[in-house]
């Protein structure tokens, strides 16, 4: 093993899980992580939060210092994007014209925010928020900003929403589904955030669909929307979801389908390479083997982990539960599990006093519980879940059931 050149490919949170983990575990061999972004690795979930808040500085992002990737042998190559694997002669090409050779490929190249495709969608002033460099932009831009249109009622476009009006500016969210975070959580947590962004000044556009954006000499001057109404703006966030980056991937031979496809153990389907993060998608063990492809840091971390040990020969197989949160104001959700697909909410505490969980049930089994500054309600949610156990609808709506005694139904 200690002869072996092993590449990751995407130096993002799963990337530097995978090489992290390599070393930690014993890898000898030479070890390189490549990404196309310029710098060290960082964080990307403060970009939409303490960063765009302006409570942290770009120092803190960064994950490891360069002492770090010194010490650990780790061959960090930044600001040089791969553009193309060669599986059978097992090198990667960059766009810097160098060439690295590996016996081992990890592909941890995430995935590309989704773009909107209306006239004017390319004006100054239209922002994503995906990479620092992004996140960078808007937050400069932001402090020159009156009035800001969040496009999407995701994940991004609510903690963005929060940001600005935190900010003091003038904010309309447009979400075009019914419901906000409509892919990732259930309708009493979605009406919750929804007030939650009224009471701090957001106006809420829901069921509204943009037509256009116009401008002033190439600049942002007002959102159009479908029903003909227009609103200034003179900054825009579009958060419509993001798409796995498999390009490369696919070029390159490997099945792809909405994700490059892995097993249990993040191989793909050419022997010598595996995959994680963003870009991967799996069969969950805890979810009847349904396909998912997910977009959290737990699964970036540690699916990195078990493609580092698949890797180093080891049989791991992943079957982590899923959680994810996201901060607004002073509101932290929390999400443990998969939601999609439930039929039953059940409420654990009092919605009106901000403290609280949702337990989700798809056929009477917990497939989920979403807290609401409930990181208690969290915590043992992830445990229930992991060890298949499901509350009843009453004992998980009481809260002087204590869940801790439940865990002890596990078979
Ligand atoms: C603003 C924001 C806020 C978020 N907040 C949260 C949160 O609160 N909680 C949470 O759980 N998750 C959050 N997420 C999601 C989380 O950050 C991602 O799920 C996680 O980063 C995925 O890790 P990854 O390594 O798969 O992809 P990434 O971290 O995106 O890394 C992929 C890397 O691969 C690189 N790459 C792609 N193609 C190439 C190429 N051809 N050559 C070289 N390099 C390449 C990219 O440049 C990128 O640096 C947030 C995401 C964003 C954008």
């Amino acid at each position: 093993m200690s002869t072996q050149r092993i590449v990751v490919l995407g130096a993002g949170h799963a990337g530097l899980s995978i090489a992290e983990t390599l070393r930690r575990k014993g890898f000898a061999g030479s070890l390189a992580l490549v990404g196309a972004e310029p710098g060290l690795p960082y964080q990307r979930p403060p970009l939409s939060k303490q960063y765009l808040n302006g409570e942290w500085d770009e120092s803190r992002l960064v994950q490891r210092n360069a002492e770090f990737f010194q010490r650990q042998a780790i061959d960090c190559v930044s600001g040089d994007p791969v553009q193309a694997i060669d599986p059978h002669a097992r090198r990667l090409h960059l766009a810097s014209g160098r060439e690295l050779a590996w016996d081992q490929l990890a592909i941890a190249t995430g995935s590309r925010v989704r773009r909107l495709s209306v006239p004017g969608a390319d004006l100054v002033g239209v922002h994503y928020l995906q990479t620092l460099a992004q996140a960078r932009a808007l937050r400069a831009q932001m402090a020159a900003a009156r009035h800001v249109v969040v496009i999407g009622g995701g994940y991004i476009g609510l903690e963005g929403a929060a940001a600005f009006a935190r900010a003091g500016k003038q904010v309309t969210l447009l979400n075009r589904g019914s419901e906000l975070l409509s892919r990732a959580a259930g309708a009493t947590v979605s009406d919750f955030l929804r007030r939650l962004h009224e009471a701090n000044g957001v106006q809420m556009e829901i069921g509204q669909v943009v037509r256009a954006i116009d401008g002033d000499n190439d600049r942002v001057r007002a959102v159009v929307l479908a029903d003909g109404r227009t609103l200034a703006a003179d900054l825009v966030l579009v958060g419509i979801g993001a798409e796995p980056e498999t390009t490369l991937a696919a070029s390159a031979g490997l099945q792809c389908r909405d994700g490059i496809l892995v097993d249990g153990c993040c191989r793909t389907s050419v022997n010598g390479i595996v995959a994680a993060g963003d870009c991967a998608r799996f069969e969950h063990p805890l979810y009847d083997g349904r396909s998912v492809r997910l977009e959290s840091i737990q699964n970036a971390v540690e699916q990195g982990r078990v493609a580092a040990a698949t890797l180093l020969g080891e049989e791991q197989h992943y079957a982590a539960v899923p959680w994810f949160w996201s901060d607004q104001y002073d509101t932290k959700f929390q999400i443990a599990g998969l939601s999609e697909g439930h039929s039953i909410e059940v409420v654990r505490g009092d919605i009106e006093t901000g403290r609280f969980s949702v337990f989700c049930y798809a056929r009477k089994r917990l497939v989920a519980v979403e807290s609401i500054n409930a990181p208690a309600d969290h915590m043992m949610a992830r445990k229930l879940i992991m060890a298949g156990v499901s509350p009843t609808p009453d004992e998980a709506a009481d809260p002087a059931c204590a869940l801790r005694d439940l865990l002890a139904r596990a078979g």
